[in-house]
């Protein structure tokens, strides 16, 4: 091979290679709620151990999505920046229906607005309610020593009412975190549109905990 077919080989692969790079992959699109869940796991499997495909996120995608969205699973997450949903799963743009408060809990009408128009609007396949190690607002609601005043403290005392036993107990903080998360659960299954719908096998709603130190999901049930 001469000098000049040499390098215009090289060219075209550098060419070949970048055009992969910024093109991102599709991702399988779940078509049952057992798919969708086990598109979550794989995503953060492929974040954990740095395998990311970062699917969904290019122009193309933008374009795609803009006349209307349809995701394939709704997370009700914490506001918290270690906590960066759609990054963590390994998804994109119009993956995840995304809903997030300080301290993930859903007794509130605009939350439970939300959750309702995921599942009966948007058609989400799995519903994750997900908390966190080291969050602050379970953190806030167990601590008995708050000043917090207005919002916030209107905010601490709807997670305290779910975390009574817990108060007082910083040496607990796991054990309230994940014990207000299924308590989520518990809340949003109390609806019997939604029950119905599990009943069905139309949707998955499942607690989940999010390890900040080791960016693992894991199932609470
Ligand atoms: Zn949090």
């Amino acid at each position: 091979m001469n000098k000049k077919l040499f390098l215009n080989t090289i060219g075209l692969a550098l060419m070949v290679m970048t055009f992969t790079m910024c093109k991102s992959q599709p991702a399988s699109v779940p078509s049952t709620p057992d798919e969708a869940l086990a598109e979550l796991i794989a995503g953060n499997e492929r974040y954990v151990n740095e395998k990311c495909i970062n699917p969904h996120s290019d122009m193309e995608r933008v374009e795609e999505t803009a006349p209307h969205q349809a995701p394939f699973a709704a997370v009700v997450g914490c506001s918290d920046s270690r906590v960066p949903v759609e990054l963590l799963f390994d998804q994109g743009i119009g993956d995840i229906f995304v809903i997030r408060t300080a301290g993930n809990n859903v007794n509130s009408e605009m939350v439970m607005g939300s959750v309702d128009y995921a599942i009966e609007h948007l058609g989400v396949k799995v519903l994750l309610v997900l908390g966190h190690g080291s969050c602050g607002g379970v953190t806030g609601a167990i601590s008995e020593g708050g000043h917090e005043h207005g919002n916030i403290a209107h905010l601490l005392g709807t997670i305290r009412n779910d975390v009574n036993d817990y108060v007082g107990k910083a040496d607990c903080l796991d054990d309230a975190i994940r014990h207000h998360t299924l308590v989520q659960v518990e809340r949003i299954m109390a609806y019997p549109h939604i029950a119905e719908k599990v009943e069905k096998g139309e949707v998955i709603v499942k607690a989940a905990y999010y390890d900040v130190k080791s960016g693992k999901v894991s199932f609470l049930q």
